[in-house]
């Protein structure tokens, strides 16, 4: 923060995803000098609580969003290129029920065009499944009218909230100030221009200004909050939507997409971290994307859709669910699963305000080329040639990946060792028991969560940060509350 009080950066952000985090990496890689701003913890937002997935989206192509598909199609190839320790391949099964020729061929074109707009991809193609073979590679599934799958290849990153680190870890690598739980609380302004904000930083409970030549909000779900000051009184730029994911013991060898009976909408059962993934819902949400979490409604489609397509498999038992606020281009009068996953830059000159952009919208798996896009536009405001190097410099542990061995397991659900939270503490920006659980080591995504080591864990957290017996108290209590949502509908 001190470092921060006397001078002028280039670009600040405001905001700690996955996007945000890829602007800074961008820009610091181009030499730009930059601060990142995160009011709660890297990834505390829409970046830890989504599918997971990097792929371009069948589902998509029903839209005829075959841009979208493409590009980001493309960035999965980047993306398992300069993060193979963080984005992996993973085989899909599309299983195909007696339904009528048009259907079937709908299926078969959908599939001809997902190969066709990845041409150039590293992954296997596309491959017709007959049923012996299908019931095969997954026993569990219905095996009523089953006439065989798709089997077809995306990708996976199962813990993104790794990916926003290394991004920011690149970033401050090369020069950037990166500051979590540092909440920007307002613009600074110089008549029409914006020159930075100011900042209130919830651990030292102090106030600085960041004053900076130009300013990226890049805050998600809470864009139309942090622009109010901005934009009195003129229409939101999004529109915001849930969904929910339970988690729950492994109950399928593959990953799955399917089509839930009750609507038709394309759903997920996926393998992850151990466990089985079951998600997605969507629907409208007007709540602060703070408060969001699962309901009754979203867990009981879930588990009953899943039920019906694999009537082998158990879904009883939750381990823990997350849901996410997405932050959509606003667009009315379409359902929700119909308004389109592009993203906008929002340039407020439009609106007589200079020295500011926002980005409104946007998927993981375009992370990269959006803060691409973004860094573009800023470095030829600010009068910098220089070009994004992102796409060919691969990320922090790439080619080393910083797994710890030969140390205990801190907790028997997880891998993490004393060392990664060690690193987690002296390296990585972690302060509270929920950013080392839950964002920087994933004991706070295995079945407990931690809780069963979490006393061990505070014990060694506290030792590094010099808390004492009350605050240690506090901080499991804060935990606790954290993760609540996560657990209500947890069963044991
Ligand atoms: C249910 C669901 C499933 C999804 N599945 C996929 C998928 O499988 N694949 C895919 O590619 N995409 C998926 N997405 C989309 C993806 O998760 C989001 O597009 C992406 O995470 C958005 O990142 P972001 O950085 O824009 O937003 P966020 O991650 O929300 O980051 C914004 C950050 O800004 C911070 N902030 C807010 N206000 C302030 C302030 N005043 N000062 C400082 N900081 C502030 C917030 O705390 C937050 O951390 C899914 C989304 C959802 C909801």
């Amino acid at each position: 923060m001190r470092s921060l009080g006397d001078r002028t950066v280039d670009l600040l952000v405001i905001g700690g995803g996955i996007v945000g985090a890829g602007i800074a990496r961008d820009a610091a890689l181009r030499g730009l000098s930059v601060a990142l701003v995160e009011q709660h913890d890297l990834a505390s937002g829409t970046s830890s609580r989504p599918t997971r997935l990097i792929h371009g989206g069948l589902r998509y192509l029903e839209l005829f969003d075959f841009g979208l598909v493409r590009s980001d199609m493309r960035e999965r190839e980047t993306l398992l290129r300069i993060a193979p320790h963080l984005v992996f391949p993973l085989a899909f099964l599309m299983p195909l029920y007696r339904r009528s020729p048009f259907y079937r061929l709908k299926l078969r074109v959908g599939m001809f065009l997902y190969d066709l707009l990845s041409l150039d991809k590293s992954l296997p193609k596309r491959r017709r499944l007959g049923r012996a073979e299908t019931l095969a590679a997954e026993p569990n599934l219905d095996p009523d009218g089953l006439g065989g799958a798709w089997r077809f290849y995306d990708a996976q990153v199962p813990f993104v909230e790794r990916l926003v680190v290394a991004n920011a870890l690149d970033a401050a690598a090369h020069g950037a100030v990166i500051l979590n739980h540092a909440r920007a609380t307002g613009y600074l302004r110089d008549g029409g221009l914006v020159t930075g904000a100011s900042v209130h930083d919830a651990i030292a409970g102090s106030a600085i200004e960041v004053r900076a030549r130009f300013t990226v909000n890049a805050t998600g779900p809470w864009l139309d909050q942090t622009l109010a000051p901005l934009r009195p009184g003129l229409p939101p730029l999004l529109r915001l939507t849930k969904g929910t994911h339970l988690v729950v013991p492994r109950a399928t060898e593959h990953a799955h997409v399917l089509f839930a009976t009750r609507d038709r909408r394309l759903f997920f059962v996926l393998p992850w971290n151990g466990y089985t993934i079951v998600g997605t819902t969507d629907t409208d949400y007007r709540g602060d994307p703070e408060a969001v979490e699962a309901s009754a409604e979203d867990v009981d489609y879930l588990r009953a859709e899943a039920a019906r397509a694999f009537p082998h498999a158990s879904f009883e038992r939750i381990h823990f669910t997350w849901s996410g606020v997405r932050a959509l281009v606003r667009e009315e009068g379409v359902a929700e699963g119909d308004v389109s996953r592009k993203h906008m830059l929002y340039d407020h000159r439009r609106e007589g305000v200079d020295g500011v952009l926002s980005v409104v919208g946007g998927k993981i798996t375009a992370y990269r080329s959006i803060a691409e896009e973004v860094t573009d536009l800023v470095a030829r405001r600010l009068g910098s040639a220089a070009r994004s190097r992102t796409s060919e410099l691969p990320l922090p542990h790439a080619e080393d990946p910083a797994a710890s061995t030969g140390d205990e397991a801190l907790c028997p659900h997880a891998a993490t060792t004393r060392a990664d939270v060690e690193r987690a503490v002296q390296g990585e920006w972690a302060i509270t028991l929920g950013d080392v659980l839950l964002r920087r080591t994933a004991t706070g995504l295995a079945a407990c969560q931690g809780l069963d080591r979490i006393e061990t864990i505070a014990e060694l957290v506290g030792r590094l940060l010099g808390w004492d017996p009350a605050q240690r108290t506090a901080e499991i209590a804060a935990y606790r509350g954290e993760i609540a949502p996560m657990r209500r509908f947890s069963t044991p």
